[in-house]
């Protein structure tokens, strides 16, 4: 808690902390070569997704249920944070993943359907089937409604404008920051880049404040010098590595709590000023003059009681919206 009133700097993920982390399956585009249809496609990159924990892995799931396809069982299931998911379903080796991370090269058709999708701010996965490319999802995530309202309070109370780091494409990542506010993009960045990217922060002498929810999140959580996870819908890794959760699934509850953080010390300090006040004074009255002692015990007692009740006024409903507007202020 009193970490988080000492940040100077802040550096927000992007799926799942800026947006809402409930994603949709807009588009189903299977590849020309590949033999298969949307629905085949769909079947094979949800099965192999069903075991992920990553919010798009959940959007893949949920457009599969949504055309009522059954999905068979997948096998030896693996998880790159970052990157994707590989899983051997029907006896076909299945990766669903971002583009630029499965494929390198240019130039293909995967490049120009995943760039028309990118382009419009939503997420190109694609799907390989043995190693070939076989089809692209494109995905949706809304910004939360608070995200500009944070960003700008955010700015206020560190004094520096939030950083955007995600391992998304660049292109979805300007689409969505620009929204919100932000100008520092970095996108493409797997969980390690973005402990890198925090590390560079601090190096300046600064004391960075990093939110987010993925597994992907947890390095750049663990470097910062504090870190908060989105409740709702983070992943355990998160939850864990983080200093501080909000459990309200509330992004505007983040420049809230710094504001809160700040009072808290305000108080502490008020406090320790009042009791010293306190004792001094009784001590030099008993030195210079004649202090009977029940007036001493009152005085000392009195005056542990109101150090009390001062600190609790921060437990206050409007302790928390006298933050909330110092945030927004
Ligand atoms: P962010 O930093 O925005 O939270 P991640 O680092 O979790 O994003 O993911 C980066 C990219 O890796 C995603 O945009 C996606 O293309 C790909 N990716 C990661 N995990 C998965 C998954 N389970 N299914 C599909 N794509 C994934
Ligand atoms: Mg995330």
């Amino acid at each position: 808690m009193e970490r988080l009133g000492q940040v100077d700097a802040v550096a927000l993920d992007k799926t799942g902390t800026l947006t809402e982390g409930s994603p949709r399956v807009t588009d189903v585009r299977p590849l020309p070569g590949s033999g298969l249809d949307e629905a085949e496609l769909l079947t094979l990159a949800a099965t192999a997704e069903r075991p992920s924990e990553h919010p798009l892995a959940r959007a893949v799931v949920d457009a599969a249920r949504e055309r009522g396809l059954d999905l068979p069982g997948a096998e030896d299931f693996t998880s790159a944070p970052g990157v994707g998911v590989t899983a051997v379903v029907d006896g076909r080796g299945v990766a669903v993943g971002a583009p630029a991370r499965l494929l390198d090269g240019t130039g293909s058709t995967v490049t120009t359907v995943s760039e028309e999708l990118e382009e419009s701010g939503r997420t190109a996965v694609l799907v390989l089937v043995d190693g070939a490319p076989a089809g692209l999802l494109g995905i949706a995530d809304r910004l939360r409604p608070d995200a500009a309202a944070t960003v700008a309070a955010l700015t206020t109370l560190t004094g520096t404008a939030p950083v955007l780091l995600t391992g998304d494409n660049p292109r979805a990542a300007a689409h969505l920051a620009a929204e919100a506010g932000i100008d520092d993009v970095r996108a493409g960045l797997l969980p390690q880049d973005k402990m890198a990217a925090v590390q560079e922060l601090e190096s300046t002498g600064r004391k960075v404040l990093v939110v987010g929810d993925g597994v992907n999140d947890a390095p750049a959580l663990a470097a910062a010098h504090t870190g908060v996870a989105m409740g709702r819908a983070g992943s355990d890794l998160a939850l864990e590595t983080a200093d501080a959760v909000i459990v309200r699934d509330e992004l505007a509850a983040v420049p809230t709590t710094v504001a809160l953080s700040r009072r808290a010390r305000r108080l502490v300090v008020q406090n320790l000023v009042i009791a010293g006040v306190f004792i001094t004074g009784l001590v030099v009255w008993d030195l210079a003059g004649n202090l009977p002692l029940p007036l001493g015990v009152a005085g000392h007692e009195g005056s542990t009681v109101l150090v009390g009740l001062n600190g609790l006024r921060l437990l206050r409903e409007s302790a928390w919206q006298r933050a909330a507007a110092e945030g927004t202020g």
